[in-house]
């Protein structure tokens, strides 16, 4: 019989913080695919490129692997209710996670910055779902304060089970490769995922699984780089709205990560992430939202400015799917909308068209 893959915490029982008494809440997330990226390690002039493509997770991101852990020590506590504070994938998850616990999902979402793919999830999960007046880190503080307060269950990733879920990321990509790669890049935003990844690494090689870890090279958006800039930033924009991040609520973990992996942050343009966006799902033939383009856009960027991957090894994770918002994929380069061409039933004027005849 082929085998059922079950969802991480089944999958990484021994290396996660669970016990026999843990239910297990599960919606068959990771075990997603390494796809290998030869389009975009010829643009950067590496070796070997793999995405690793966490849009094929049960609610399209990665927050899945957060999600189920998180959910299931929630219910394992007696929790009713859980919240979080969401650009959109986080309320996504956890409303899908909430529903098949049975127990009640509260969602904050900031005004007028989630895209429509993420909020129809958490309305069909049947999410409570409140519009702060405020930024996505207005609702961070809101929902922190709720929880400590009321009988509701914090699911951020501030809460440690997140990250704990979610460093089963890098598990998957050295029991793909067999060794880690010389670089791991990906988009940051609150740098919860980037601190998780460089947790798993360092506990492969605490184990001696790996022989040394992979340099962490994270990105942000350039109107959200609190990062770059060394200090929080007050009022974040950028159209990648799942990195629209100014105070990241991982700072010290992400800080000490880069350090001990020799990694780096940078910051890339809209223009330069959606032009990555389209060059992923043209070239390579992953479709991913806008945000998940950011760490192969750094990459990108970092070559131009002359830096050289000759022989390296590295791979991107590309965090949250395509149809999550593809209002980005129906626009030219120029912002013009695209549109099917209507044709003849005529195979002889179709051919023509085609440039076939
Ligand atoms: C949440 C999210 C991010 C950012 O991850 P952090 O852990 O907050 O740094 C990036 N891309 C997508 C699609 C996300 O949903």
């Amino acid at each position: 019989m082929a085998h059922q893959w079950r969802g991480v915490i089944r999958e990484y029982f021994d290396r996660l913080d669970v016990t026999s008494d843990t239910p297990i809440i599960t919606l068959g997330e990771g075990g997603t695919p390494l796809v290998p990226a030869q389009a975009l390690a010829n643009l950067l002039g590496a070796e070997a490129v793999w995405l690793k493509f966490e849009g094929m997770n049960p609610t399209g991101s990665f927050k899945d692997r957060g999600m189920t852990m998180a959910v299931s020590k929630a219910v394992g506590h007696g929790a009713k209710a859980v919240i979080c504070a969401s650009t959109g994938n986080t309320s996504a998850s956890a409303a899908a996670y909430a529903a098949q616990a049975g127990i009640k999902s509260v969602v904050l979402i900031p005004e007028g910055k989630i895209s429509l793919g993420k909020l129809s999830q958490a309305v069909a999960h049947k999410a409570e779902i409140l519009q702060v007046q405020g930024n996505f880190d207005d609702c961070l503080i809101l929902a922190r304060d709720l929880a400590e307060n009321y009988a509701v269950h914090l699911v951020n990733s501030v809460n440690p089970d997140r990250i704990e879920g979610q460093k089963t990321g890098a598990f998957e990509v050295v029991e793909a490769l067999g060794f880690a790669p010389d670089i791991h890049a990906l988009p940051v935003g609150n740098a919860g995922n980037y601190s998780a990844y460089f947790k798993g690494y360092s506990e492969d090689r605490a184990a001696g699984t790996i022989k040394h870890l992979p340099q962490m090279w994270g990105f942000q958006a350039e109107g959200s780089a609190p990062f770059t800039v060394g200090h929080p930033v007050a009022n974040p924009e950028t159209i990648a709205t799942a990195i629209r991040i100014g105070n990241p609520a991982s700072w010290d973990l992400a800080l000490n990560a880069r350090e001990v992996s020799g990694g780096r942050f940078g910051a890339v343009s809209d223009a330069d992430i959606l032009w990555m966006h389209r060059f992923l799902s043209q070239e390579v033939g992953v479709f991913v939202e806008p945000s998940s383009a950011t760490g192969a856009a750094g990459l990108y960027k970092s070559q131009r400015q002359g830096e050289k991957f000759a022989g390296k090894k590295i791979v991107v994770t590309v965090t949250g799917h395509g149809l999550k918002d593809p209002m980005w994929a129906l626009k030219d380069v120029n912002g013009n909308d695209i549109q099917p061409q209507s044709v003849s039933k005529n195979a002889a004027e179709v051919a023509e068209r085609l440039g076939l005849a």
